[in-house]
């Protein structure tokens, strides 16, 4: 398998791609060709450790990592990813939890691997691997550096370091955002994993609502759709940063300001993954046929965090509270002859200030969480530009006793 960029440069082996994050030409690396399933490939895979494997076995053809996968993926997918049933008042559905990992939201998945990957590499030593992520911060548990400015502005850095020729000549640089395909492969599996396991209970492929920031999760649903698996409809929730739902509409892809909204990890103006949905499906017509996008306010993503808690018995995260709203105001008839999956992509107590007031419960933050925001933040503000950042990074982040600033 060969990974070549978005921007046409040289094709690259998985590893090559997995430990440079972007490609030399400042594109995204997408695997080439597309491997191709039909369901009897995944004849004997029940469990979504099994449905892994053969999924993304084509994808390492030809990677030192390849005798591993089985490991990797173990390392992965080692919390639960149920697939929960709701009866409720306006329907019948299921939720794919993918908040169970140790710091409750779905990146989890996608993190792990990339991590798994990356320690198995055997990689040049000799310029330790410096991974820039960008992240809108409610994520941060470790020495960060908190770019004033919008995570818009954060990820413009992120890939203008990456792309610094100086820069490059002293560090090694690597990107743990969903640019990286080490991010992108496993979320595949879990929509593998519940698209098979609803078709064969129902014999109806299912039809799924993400919700869409930088639209890593939802392309790797259109990825799936496109190699084989059985999904229906795919609807990306968006907040009211909505330039997915205009470019599908006009055709024209216009990248925006991002706006701060409730779904703050999805506050997202120009999202990254939008290059290879490009690259991958060809234009606004064929995109079209395949995906819908719904935007929702601030007001329905708090109403719905109200209603769904009625409803459904329990809390919902904002991010999710798209999704289950485009879902409630889906056509009756539209809810009732499609089989549909709400993606839940973060623990609602991640988001206690905003839920609690909502429902009036006091939220429990799981476990691992807890160990985790329980320890000191470390963050040192930047100026969002190169040479902050270069500065930031070569002079050890600044970091003497007390420079450390107290925010996320
Ligand atoms: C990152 C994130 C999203 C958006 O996912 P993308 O892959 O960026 O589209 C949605 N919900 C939560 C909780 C997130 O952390």
């Amino acid at each position: 398998m060969k990974y070549v960029s978005t921007r046409g440069g040289d094709a690259v082996t998985l590893d090559e791609a997995l430990a440079a994050g972007i490609a030399k030409d400042g594109g995204l690396f997408v695997p080439a060709p597309l491997p191709e399933f039909t369901l009897g490939d995944f004849e004997d895979a029940t469990s979504i450790h099994e449905v892994a494997e053969v999924l993304l076995n084509p994808f390492f053809e030809g990677s030192e990592l390849a005798p591993h996968l089985e490991e990797i993926i173990s390392e992965t997918l080692s919390f639960p990813i149920p697939l929960t049933e709701l009866s409720v008042a306006i329907g019948d559905l299921h939720m794919l939890e993918l908040f169970h990992g140790p710091t409750a939201a779905f990146k989890d998945i996608g993190a792990s691997f990339l991590a798994a990957c990356l320690s198995r590499l055997h990689l040049d030593r000799s310029i330790p691997l410096t991974i820039l992520v960008a992240t809108s911060g409610d994520t941060n548990n470790v020495l960060s550096l908190a770019v004033q400015g919008s995570f818009d502005d954060c990820q413009a850095l992120v890939k203008e370091a990456m792309a610094d020729p100086d820069l490059n000549t002293r560090h090694r640089f690597s990107s743990a955002n969903s640019i990286n395909i080490g991010r992108l492969l496993p979320q595949c599996t879990y929509y593998a994993h519940a698209s098979l396991a609803r078709y064969r209970e129902s014999g109806q492929k299912p039809s799924f609502i993400v919700p869409t920031g930088n639209l890593g999760n939802g392309l790797a649903l259109l990825l799936c759709k496109k190699m084989g698996l059985p999904v229906a409809d795919v609807i990306l929730a968006t907040n009211e940063n909505r330039v997915i739902g205009d470019y599908l509409e006009s055709g024209e892809w216009l990248p925006a300001e991002s706006k701060a909204t409730l779904a703050s990890a999805m506050d997202v103006g120009n999202p990254s993954n939008m290059e290879r949905v490009l690259a991958l499906f060809v234009d606004a017509g064929s995109l079209h046929r395949l995906v819908r996008a719904v935007s929702v306010s601030d007001q329905h993503i708090e109403e719905e965090i109200r209603e769904g808690n009625a409803d459904f018995g329990f809390a919902i995260c904002p991010h999710t509270a798209t999704a289950c709203h485009v879902y409630r105001h889906l056509s009756d008839e539209e809810r009732r002859m499609k089989d549909w999956i709400v993606v839940a992509t973060a623990h609602p107590a991640k988001f206690e200030q905003i839920v609690e007031p909502l429902t009036g419960q006091v939220l429990v933050l799981p476990d691992p969480l807890r160990a985790i925001l329980d320890r000191p933040v470390h963050a040192v503000r930047i100026n969002p530009d190169l040479a902050s950042f270069q500065m930031a990074l070569e002079e050890g982040f600044g970091l003497d006793a007390g420079s450390s600033a107290g925010d996320k």
